[in-house]
């Protein structure tokens, strides 16, 4: 029989700003196979939220890190090389567009704005990675980011959030190139849409839900649930001969010809 033990193994999940957080299913489903957690949370304003959902992942570490401020992730790799020594899962679920580059038309987006949501969404996965490495290093792991569909193709309203993706998942593949002699695999989920508070920020993201179901194979959308096993799949040994790709969790959207 096959089973998913991840006992002794360490995993900073960062990206669960409630119960809806598509991170926060990756979480549940890492506690339930054993890893120890580090949750972290981007403000002050998410903290008691943070902590609440924390109850249901005994012995979780809740710890601040907004991935603009590098002090912030320098304290989390500190305080988690003091605790734990090692570091064996990293889950990526942060992304951050203002929501005025998110309306109206992509061709006049500001550069801050462009800026902002590159840093928070993309450079962050290859910021936080560097600084967590010595730990990841120690005796090899896996990370796991979240994508979407846009990277590759027009999305209507998703704006400056596709360039964004585009570059997150050329960065996983350059990660899992130069991470791969460590033992350090890198991977993407390109999730179907999820009603989540990122994804509400969309434009139309109602009416893309209805469009999704209809058009993908399982004529349904995704849970976050799914994500979540997804998630754990990718962390686990059951996918030790995996990295660089983008493993799409869609209800089969995408590869439909319509
Ligand atoms: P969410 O709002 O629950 O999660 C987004 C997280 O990013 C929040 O926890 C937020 O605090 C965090 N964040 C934003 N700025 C930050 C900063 N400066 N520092 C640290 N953290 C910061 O929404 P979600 O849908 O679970 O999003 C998670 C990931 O999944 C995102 O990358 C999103 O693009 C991706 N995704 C979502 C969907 C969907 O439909 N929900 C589909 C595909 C991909």
């Amino acid at each position: 029989m096959v089973t998913i033990d991840l006992s002794g193994r360490n995993a900073l999940v960062m990206g669960v700003a409630n119960h809806r957080s598509l991170s926060w299913a990756i979480a549940r489903c890492l506690h339930q196979a054993g890893a120890r957690l580090c949750l972290t949370y981007a403000g002050e304003r998410l903290k008691s939220t943070l902590e609440d959902l924390a109850v249901e992942t005994p012995g979780a570490l809740v710890l601040e890190c907004d991935v603009t401020r590098d002090a912030t992730i320098d304290a989390v790799a500190e305080r988690l090389g003091r605790e734990w020594g090692s570091l064996e899962i990293l889950v990526h679920g942060i992304a951050f567009a203002r929501k005025e580059d998110l309306e109206g038309a992509f061709v006049a987006t500001p550069r801050e704005g462009f800026q902002l949501a590159l840093d928070v969404s993309a450079y962050s996965l290859l910021n936080v990675t560097n600084r967590v490495l010595p730990l990841l290093a120690k005796r090899g792991g896996a990370i796991v980011t979240l994508s979407y569909l846009a990277a590759e193709r027009a999305v209507p309203a998703y704006n400056v959030m596709g360039s964004a993706k585009a570059v997150l998942e050329q960065s996983v593949r350059q990660l899992a190139y130069e991470l791969g002699p460590k033992s350090v695999r890198v991977n993407a989920i390109s999730a179907g849409p999820v009603s989540t508070l990122a994804a509400r920020g969309i434009h139309g993201f109602t009416d893309m839900l209805k469009k999704h179901a209809e058009r993908s194979a399982l004529k349904r959308n995704i849970t976050k649930e799914e994500v979540g096993k997804a998630g754990l799949f990718l962390l686990s040994d059951l996918a030790s001969g995996i990295t660089g790709e983008v493993i799409y969790v869609d209800a089969g959207y995408r590869m439909m010809g319509w």
